[in-house]
């Protein structure tokens, strides 16, 4: 072995040779010691490697920080072993479950058995991981037989870890120890717990061992963990502000939306507040669209199985979702739609077609319905039934890239009007090195991509390739915009279908007289006007830009002497088509002003004696405070040219 060299390449394409048996962090000390100061695990073709690790044979390899998600999730798992350490040091005799990293931190699920897992004390938990970490705790890899592995935790007498080993082969099965604590685990880990400087248990929660209800409920501590204590303390802040911005919390005060369980779980019903917004949005995107060449049409809420069946939704949905919906004449059964797809396509097939008519851009505000599992249910971002601003848009080959740049182009719109003006694009293409799962012509795949390719270059947006992230039937560009706190959430996307049109047997008459399958562009800028909804609420905290307000102005009377004065002003403005009202209560201005804030109305407009005697009133903006006296008739065309400028 002694004289093997191994070929190493790097993302920049450069190749080194280097000994066999080197390891990550020995190959990134030979091109600068700042870089193996920072690293914390490497890519290795298609594994992710400890630096330790010998190198063997030929490969690439790209080395991960904290600065990347890799770096980011080997961090946080790494992390979860010491806290089990400390736990274990803490509470002697607990059971382990697993320990995974998650978006932001990661937990452990652990069986506390004799200790009282409600009264864990956090802070020594917190103390002795600090602790810990200070000890350079190496994470040291072992590979051990099925027999050896079953017989470890055999004496520790985890039942869990046992269960893991039982579905891992032989061979395959890995340990790593780190000071007294052995854990079973694939890997791979930071190199030392020095590098953990920070620490954080954010919540203590049930969780069933493998989220199974008929099995025990473990106690599942969610943590996080940084490289400094600065971070930390930024992280408390933002998950401080995001608590104030949680929709759900804000839907309630603004009393936008609810659940109710009577109802079902899951299932949202919109109140008078939130329908305005919800409406106002569907109003924009239908003009949007309809300037584009949209047509809508509206369809059921529930089709014939068998639509499904050819869909190819029923294979899909059909066993993990709503069931079907049996009928008592006839032996017909029908589903909750899961998708609105199926039945555009119906659409389409409602007459024959010459590519004379194509683009055909069929649009739907369609509510649709999927069962999520009660525990992955969250406000309205995980729900059960929600409406999509779907469309398909039927053309041919040669349309595609100026259909997909028009999408983005209403995407775009939608994004600036609602100040997201923070978003990157992912572009989802086949699995380079594994064909097999993609159904289709290559040379159609090669075209689509391209023409996804270039309609993002084209309009120069931020974009990610992502390999391997296709559909099966083909690929999509999927919006992801960052808010307010940063966050990334994924809303628009498009996505290009070979597919369905030939399940649906949909076609077309070309130039020379011949059938054609048209290709069909699945694609809603919103995503479900439930999500982008609550994001929207969580991105402005609540305070929506003034077109979408559910009240855009309040009057505040400050005496009884004003009161006809004030619903005069109101009449005026709801005259011209402003959602506003006048606060009649016996409470001092100040308790009026103070409400209407916590409501968020975007104006308010003070009258007294003298407004009512100088025939004016006092203005007052949510965002800029006290703005003067003026006329209504002033206030009236300021106001809406503020309305105008908004959505164009
Ligand atoms: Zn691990
Ligand atoms: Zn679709």
């Amino acid at each position: 072995m002694g004289n093997n060299l191994i070929k190493i390449s790097f993302p920049d394409s450069s190749v080194k040779e280097y000994q066999s048996g080197i390891s990550s962090m020995e190959i990134a000390k030979s091109i600068s010691n700042s870089l193996a100061k920072k690293i914390l695990v490497a890519s290795y073709n298609d594994d992710y490697v400890d630096l330790s690790r010998k190198l063997t044979r030929d490969g690439s390899i790209k080395f991960h920080t904290w600065e990347d998600k890799e770096g980011k999730s080997t961090f946080w798992h790494s992390s979860a072993h010491i806290m089990a350490e400390a736990v274990e040091k803490l509470y002697p005799g607990v059971k382990f479950g697993i320990g995974p990293s998650i978006e932001n931190g990661f937990y452990y699920d652990i069986d506390f058995q004799d200790h009282d897992s409600s009264k864990i004390d956090i802070s020594k938990i917190e103390k002795e991981f600090i602790s810990l970490c200070a000890k350079n705790l190496l994470f040291d890899r072992s590979e051990v037989s099925k027999k050896d592995a079953v017989r470890y935790f055999k004496e520790k007498d985890d039942k869990y870890k046992l269960e893991l080993i039982d579905g891992l082969d032989d061979g395959s099965i890995t340990f790593y120890k780190q000071g007294e604590f052995t854990d079973l685990c694939r890997g791979p880990h930071i190199p030392s717990s020095k590098f953990i400087k920070s620490f954080k248990v954010l919540n203590v929660a049930g969780a069933y061992w493998r989220g199974n209800e008929k099995n025990k409920q473990l106690t599942r501590l969610y943590a996080i963990s940084f490289p400094n204590q600065q971070l930390l303390e930024d992280y408390l802040i933002k998950l401080e502000e995001a608590k104030k911005r949680d929709h759900r919390k804000i839907g309630k005060e603004l009393e936008l939306f609810f659940f109710s369980e009577k109802v079902g779980q899951g299932l949202p019903i919109w109140l008078p507040n939130g329908h305005i917004v919800r409406e106002n949005l569907i109003n924009f995107m239908y003009s949007e669209q309809k300037k584009q060449g949209y047509k809508h049409v509206t369809s059921p809420h529930i089709g014939s199985k068998d639509l499904y069946v050819t869909s190819g939704h029923y294979d899909k949905y059909g066993e993990s979702s709503f069931q079907p919906i049996q009928v008592p004449s006839d032996n017909d059964e029908y589903l909750l739609k899961p998708m609105n797809c199926p039945h555009h396509c119906e659409v389409y097939r409602f007459k024959p077609h010459s590519y004379k008519e194509l683009p055909l851009r069929i649009a739907e505000f369609g509510t649709v319905y999927r069962y999520e599992q009660s525990g992955e249910l969250h406000g309205m971002t995980r729900v059960r039934g929600f409406t999509q601003d779907d469309a398909h848009i039927f053309c041919t080959i040669d349309q595609v890239k100026e259909e997909v740049i028009a999408v983005m182009d209403l995407i775009l719109k939608v994004f600036k009007s609602l100040s997201f003006e923070n978003f990157k694009v992912q572009i989802s293409l086949r699995d380079k090195e594994d064909n097999s799962k993609y159904i289709g012509d290559d040379k159609l795949w090669d075209r689509a991509e391209n023409d996804l390719i270039e309609s993002v270059e084209e309009k120069g947006i931020e974009a990610v390739a992502e390999y391997g992230e296709a559909a099966f039937y083909g690929p999509k560009i999927d919006f992801m915009v960052r808010d307010s706190l940063e966050r990334e959430w994924q809303l628009g996307t498009i996505q290009v279908d070979y597919q369905l049109p030939k399940r649906f047997d949909l076609n077309y008459i070309d130039k020379n007289n011949e059938k054609k399958t048209p290709v069909l562009i699945h694609r809603a800028p919103f995503g479900s006007m439930e999500r982008f909804i609550a994001i929207l609420i969580e991105h402005c905290e609540g305070n929506f830009p003034l077109w979408l307000a559910p009240e855009q102005v309040i009057i505040l009377p400050i005496n009884d002497n004003v009161k006809t004065y004030a619903e005069n002003v109101n009449t005026s403005l709801t005259d011209n088509g402003l959602r506003s009202s006048v606060d009649f209560r016996n409470e001092k201005i100040s308790k009026k002003v103070r409400d209407a804030e916590l409501k968020k109305v975007p104006y308010m407009l003070i009258v007294g004696d003298s407004e009512m005697s100088s025939n004016t009133i006092s203005v007052r903006k949510k965002t800029e405070g006290d703005i003067g006296k003026m006329s209504v008739k002033d206030f009236l065309s300021s106001i809406k040219s503020d309305l105008s400028t908004s959505t164009n």
